[in-house]
């Protein structure tokens, strides 16, 4: 018989509306998932997904809810549980960038960015943690980056943010872990997105060359290593920040 990695699971995705949340919504149903999944504004490429996903004959539903408001993510979370049944996966996706030197930052983007990235992995991961509790099993997988390990010059909010998952994540790991619930953190490098084709080709083929694996990595590089932490095969795994970067941060 060829079982799928995640058949029978539930996974909960946050911010798939676009890039790499999109290809783990894909790459979950693919291997069997149930997918439940957030966007904000894109709302037609989220009903679009929908229809793509239930193509793998699994069940599919998106949801128009801001990751960054306490409330609406406890009301998602309660009405997926409805809708679903149970969630074993959920994945902290969502993220925004406000750039610029911290000499032209204003107050709203810190906030923005804080809110964005790390006060909805803390409203989800929280709203999440009681039917977890419940059936006694969980996998929490929560979207850091590189530049979260190491800064980066005109990110220090984004940064921040991103280093402040990292410590969130441990946190939940050590205090869920007697409930077979795990919490881990996927470290994207440079990721080739429709982000960064606008960008100078120079500027890219420049980073593609520091990098050790010579090339940028892909939206399917990152949701492979999600499917890995979503699936029972890291079942001993918890705590830990796997960097997706062809080995750029060595
Ligand atoms: P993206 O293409 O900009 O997509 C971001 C997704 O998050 C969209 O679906 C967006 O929904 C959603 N979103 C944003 N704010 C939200 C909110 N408050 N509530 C709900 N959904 C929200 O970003 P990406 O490049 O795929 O990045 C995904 C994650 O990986 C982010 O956390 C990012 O920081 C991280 N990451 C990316 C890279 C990279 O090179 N691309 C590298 C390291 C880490 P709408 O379309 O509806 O706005």
């Amino acid at each position: 018989m060829n079982m799928k990695l995640l058949q029978g699971k539930t996974a909960l995705i946050t911010g798939a509306s676009r890039g790499i949340g999109r290809d783990i919504a894909l790459k979950f149903a693919e291997q069997g998932a149930n997918v439940a999944f957030t966007y904000l504004s894109s709302v037609e490429k989220g009903q679009a997904l929908e229809k793509e996903l239930e193509a793998f004959g699994i069940k599919a539903k998106g949801y128009r809810s801001d990751a960054a408001d306490f409330k609406a993510a406890e009301d998602l979370v309660n009405t997926v549980i409805t809708d679903f049944g149970t969630v074993d996966v959920l994945v902290n996706n969502a993220g925004i960038t406000r750039d610029t030197l911290l000499m032209r930052m204003s107050e709203q983007q810190w906030d923005e960015v804080m809110n964005a990235n790390l006060k909805s992995v803390f409203n989800l991961t929280k709203a999440i943690t009681k039917p977890m509790l419940k059936q006694r099993k969980g996998s929490i997988i929560n979207m850091s980056s590189v530049v979260g390990v190491k800064g980066n010059a005109g990110q220090s909010n984004y940064a921040a943010s991103k280093a402040g998952i990292i410590g969130f994540t441990k946190s939940i790991a050590l205090e869920l872990g007697s409930r077979n619930i795990r919490s881990n953190a996927i470290a994207p490098g440079f990721i080739e997105t429709e982000m960064t084709d606008a960008l100078d080709p120079k500027v890219v083929a420049g980073w593609r060359e520091a990098i050790p694996l010579k090339r940028g990595g892909t939206v399917a590089d990152v949701a492979n290593a999600t499917v890995f932490l979503a699936s029972d095969m890291s079942a001993y795994i918890t705590g830990q920040v796997l960097n997706v970067c062809g080995g750029m941060l060595t």
